[in-house]
């Protein structure tokens, strides 16, 4: 079994999704006591958020990167940064190891293609909705991205960093998240990505007939293929000296 590596802390909440899933994943193949092989670098998200609404991304990437060479170190065969928005910075990131980032957005596309889905709506922090370092990948596979209005982009955002990375689960947000989803359905998306990992702690697929694509629970179930060699490891991600 391959050791995975994990960027985390961006939340915990979610890096707990991911630490679960990734020992479920394990265990619903290989059984008995098996657990995931995991070396987790945990970052102190406080540093990180205050950077990213600042727009001082090359210093996210400065921390990011020296978490990424620690987890290298530890023996990570590759690598999986626990969040979608800081994949803004995933080519900076690379650039520091020799491992492979196992990019969220690539291994969320290929489970759309895989369903035949064209035409996706977005949900995620407005970095990943409004800028184009995530878009940009699936676009590459042929989708169409819709994202929500100005007002409801506002929303999603907000609950995010106000309640979700908090830990705070609030039935009136579920219900605005639920909302928009109707929205982009009607205006044409076949499917919404849960484009953030914290989502899936405030909707679920039961809650809604339009189906959901879970960045988290994508990520993680293609780290534990590439963990078991039931997929390859992918290629590093092109950098800016490639
Ligand atoms: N976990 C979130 C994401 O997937 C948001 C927190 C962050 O900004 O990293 O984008």
């Amino acid at each position: 079994m391959k050791t995975i590596g994990l960027i985390g802390g961006m939340s915990w909440e979610s890096t707990q999704s991911y630490y679960r899933a990734l020992n479920e994943g394990i265990k619903a193949v290989l059984g008995g006591l098996h657990s995931a092989k995991i070396a987790l670098y945990s970052v102190d998200f406080a540093d990180i958020e205050a950077l990213q609404h600042r727009g001082e991304w090359e210093q996210t990437a400065a921390i990011l990167g020296d978490a990424a060479l620690a987890v290298q170190n530890a023996g990570a065969d590759f690598l999986l940064i626990c969040t979608n928005t800081m994949h803004k910075v995933a080519p900076q990131i690379q650039a520091r190891i020799d491992i492979p980032v196992l990019h969220i957005a690539e291994a969320t596309a290929n489970v759309l293609v895989a369903d035949g889905i064209k035409r996706v709506g977005l949900l995620g922090t407005r970095f990943t909705m409004e800028q184009d370092f995530y878009k940009s990948r699936l676009q590459a596979q042929g989708m169409d991205v819709l994202i929500p209005r100005e007002h409801e982009r506002a929303i999603i955002h907000d609950v995010i960093y106000s309640e979700l990375c908090l830990g705070i689960v609030d039935k009136s947000s579920k219900a605005k998240y639920l909302d928009i989803v109707s929205q982009l359905s009607a205006n044409g998306a076949q499917a919404i990505i849960l484009g953030c990992t914290e989502i899936a702690l405030l909707i679920q697929q039961q809650d809604t007939d339009v189906p959901l694509y879970d960045t988290t629970a994508i990520h993680a179930s293609q780290a534990v293929a590439a963990a078991l060699d039931k997929i390859p490891l992918p290629g590093r991600l092109m950098t800016g000296s490639d």
